[in-house]
C-alpha cells in the first residue's frame, strides 16, 4: 500500500508581491471613463500608497500559494495526540454563520436575545447530561481556562468552609496545563507517580492525601491514553479528608455517552468543545472550555448565568458566592453554535458510536505499529496512544527523526515526546473521523519509516527533504521567526 498521500511536485516558490510588481500592471481593466479626468490635490490626499502593481492572476495566484502551504485536518490526517484533530462537519460553520445568529450583538439585552439564550441553556443542559453534572457554564474561552475556572471554584468551596488549603495532588500523567492551573489559584502541586500499568494507584494518593490539601487533578483519560479506572476509590479517599476531585475532560471523545464523569466521584471538570465537539481549533484560534459541577459547587459557579422561567431565558448575576466573570459577555458564543449544531445532529447515539470509533481507531494503531515502535504501555487504550523510540535508539534515530520523515510521507506528524512520563514519546490520536484507508496508509508510513531507521539510518538525519523548508533549527525557528517569507 505504498500510496502517499503527499507529493513532492507542484511546490511553488512564492516571492513577496513587491518583487513581483511591475510598473503600470494593474488589476482590473476597465473601459475608458467617459466622465472627465480631474487631480486631486495631493496636500489633502498625500502621496499614493507604495502598493505592488500585480495583475488579478498574480494575486489570487499568490494567496491560493499561501493558502496551500497550510496544513490542517481539512487538508489530511493529524494524528496530534491529546490534540483531537478530528474532522469537523461543515452544517456546523453553516449554522455558526446564520444572520441571526452571528449577527446578534450582546449588548441588545436579554429581550431580543431570546434565540441565543435558549441555545446557550439547552446547551449546558446537553453538557450536563452527556457528563453527568448537576449545572455547566459555559463561559470559559478554553480548556486551560475552565481548569482555572475549576480551581477558583475549588478555591471559593474552601474559603466558604471556612479554612484555605494550599495543596493540590497532580499526577505525572495530568496535563501540562493542570499544575499551572492550581499554581494561578495560589496551589502549591504535590506531585505522584502513576503506577507500572499507567495509572494512579489509590495507595499513592492516600499516602499524601492531608487535610491541607484542597483536591486532587486527574485527567481522564490520562495523557496515556489510559482510563484511571481507580477513579472511584481515588474519590472516596480525597473526599474523606474534606477535599474535592478536579476532572480534566479534554479527552471526553474517548467516553461520551459511555462514562459520566460526575457519576464516578468527579466534583468539577471541564470540555474541550474546540476537540471533542467539533469545532475547527488550532492557531490560537477561539475555544470554549464548559465547567461542570456537581451542586455543592453550583453557588460558584462565574456570574452571568443563564435561567429559564417559564418559556423566557434571562442572564442572571445575583449569585453572591459567584467566583464572578471570567470572560467579557458570555464567552465564545459562535464556538457553543457549531457545538450546539454537532449534538443535536449526531444525537445520543450518534456520540456514544463517536467514542466507540475514537476507542477502535486508536487501539488499531496500537495494535498494527505495536513490535514497529516499542509500546511502554502494553494495554487497551481509549482514543489516543503512545509509542517511543526505544527500538530505532538503537540505529541512533529518534522520535523527533521519524516525525520529520514523516512529512516526506505526506502526514502531520504526531505529538512528540509529551507526555512527559515516556521518554521519547510519539503519541498518537487518530480520532473517530479518519476511515481505515487513512488509518492504514499512516501505519504503513510509519513502518516504512522503521524499516528505513534500520537500513538507511541517514536519509531520516536529514528529513524532511521533500517539503518546502527541511530540517529547521528547532530552536531558532521558535526564537528568532523569519516572519518576511
Ligand atoms: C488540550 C488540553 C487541555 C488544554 O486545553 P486548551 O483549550 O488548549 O487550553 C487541557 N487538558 C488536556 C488533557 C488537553 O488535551
Amino acid at each position: 500500500m505504498d500510496q502517499r498521500p503527499g507529493t513532492s511536485g507542484l511546490i511553488f516558490n512564492e516571492p513577496q508581491l513587491w518583487d513581483k510588481s511591475r510598473k503600470g500592471r494593474c488589476g482590473i481593466s476597465l473601459p475608458r471613463s467617459d466622465v472627465e479626468r480631474s487631480e486631486m490635490d495631493s496636500s489633502l490626499t498625500g502621496d499614493a500608497p507604495d502598493l505592488p502593481q500585480l495583475c488579478e492572476m498574480d494575486v489570487v495566484r499568490h494567496y491560493t500559494r499561501l493558502s496551500q502551504w497550510n496544513f490542517g485536518v481539512d487538508s489530511g490526517m493529524y494524528p496530534l495526540g491529546s490534540c483531537t484533530m478530528k474532522y469537523n462537519p461543515k452544517t456546523n460553520e453553516v449554522q455558526a454563520a446564520r444572520q441571526g445568529l452571528a449577527g446578534a450583538h450582546p449588548l441588545s439585552g436579554d429581550q431580543f436575545s431570546q434565540g441565543a439564550l435558549k441555545l446557550m441553556y439547552n446547551l449546558e443542559q446537553f453538557l450536563a447530561q452527556i457528563t453527568g453534572f448537576d449545572a455547566v457554564t459555559l463561559q470559559p474561552a478554553a480548556g486551560a481556562h475552565g481548569e482555572l475556572a475549576g480551581m477558583l471554584m475549588i478555591h471559593a468551596y474552601h474559603a466558604k468552609n471556612g479554612r484555605q488549603r494550599s495543596k493540590i495532588i497532580i499526577p505525572d500523567t495530568a496535563h501540562g496545563t493542570n499544575p499551572a492551573s492550581a499554581s494561578l489559584c495560589g496551589y502549591e502541586s504535590v506531585n505522584i507517580k502513576s503506577g507500572p500499568d499507567g495509572i494512579l494507584e489509590p495507595s499513592a494518593v492516600s499516602a499524601v492525601m492531608d487535610e491541607d490539601t484542597a483536591g486532587i487533578m486527574v485527567t481522564n483519560p490520562n495523557t496515556l491514553g489510559l482510563f484511571e479506572s481507580n477513579i472511584k476509590e481515588i474519590a472516596q479517599i480525597v473526599h474523606a479528608k474534606g477535599g474535592l476531585v478536579y476532572g480534566d475532560g479534554a479527552n471526553m471523545n474517548a467516553i461520551m455517552g459511555i462514562v459520566k464523569p460526575g457519576e464516578i466521584g468527579i466534583d468539577v471538570l471541564h470540555l474541550n468543545l474546540h476537540k471533542t465537539f467539533s469545532t475547527p481549533h488550532g492557531g490560537g484560534g477561539p475555544g470554549s472550555g464548559p465547567v461542570g459541577v456537581v451542586k455543592a459547587l453550583e453557588p460558584f459557579l462565574p456570574v452571568p448565568r443563564v435561567e429559564k422561567n417559564l418559556d423566557t431565558y434571562a442572564f442572571v448575576n445575583d449569585c453572591p458566592d459567584s467566583i464572578g466573570r471570567l470572560h467579557t459577555f458570555y464567552g465564545h458564543f459562535g464556538i457553543m453554535i457549531r457545538a450546539y449544531a454537532y449534538i443535536l445532529s449526531m444525537g445520543g447515539k450518534g456520540l456514544t458510536d463517536a467514542s466507540k470509533l475514537a476507542v477502535l481507531n486508536a487501539n488499531y494503531v496500537k495494535e498494527s505499529l505495536k513490535g514497529t515502535l516499542n509500546l511502554p504501555y502494553d494495554k487497551p487504550c481509549m482514543h489516543e496512544c503512545v509509542f517511543n523510540d526505544a527500538i530505532q535508539q538503537q540505529n541512533h534515530i529518534t522520535t523527533m527523526d521519524m516525525a520529520k520523515r514523516l512529512l516526506d510521507y505526506g502526514f502531520h506528524p504526531p505529538t512528540v515526546y509529551f507526555p512527559l512520563v515516556v521518554d521519547g514519546a510519539f503519541m498518537v490520536e487518530p480520532t473517530e473521523t479518519e476511515s481505515k484507508e487513512y488509518i492504514d496508509q499512516f501505519i504503513y508510513a510509519v513502518k516504512a519509516i522503521a524499516k528505513e531507521a534500520r537500513n538507511t539510518p541517514e536519509k531520516l538525519k536529514n528529513a524532511p527533504v521533500m517539503t518546502k523548508v527541511t530540517r529547521l533549527d528547532e530552536v531558532s525557528a521558535a526564537r528568532k521567526p523569519c516572519l518576511r517569507g
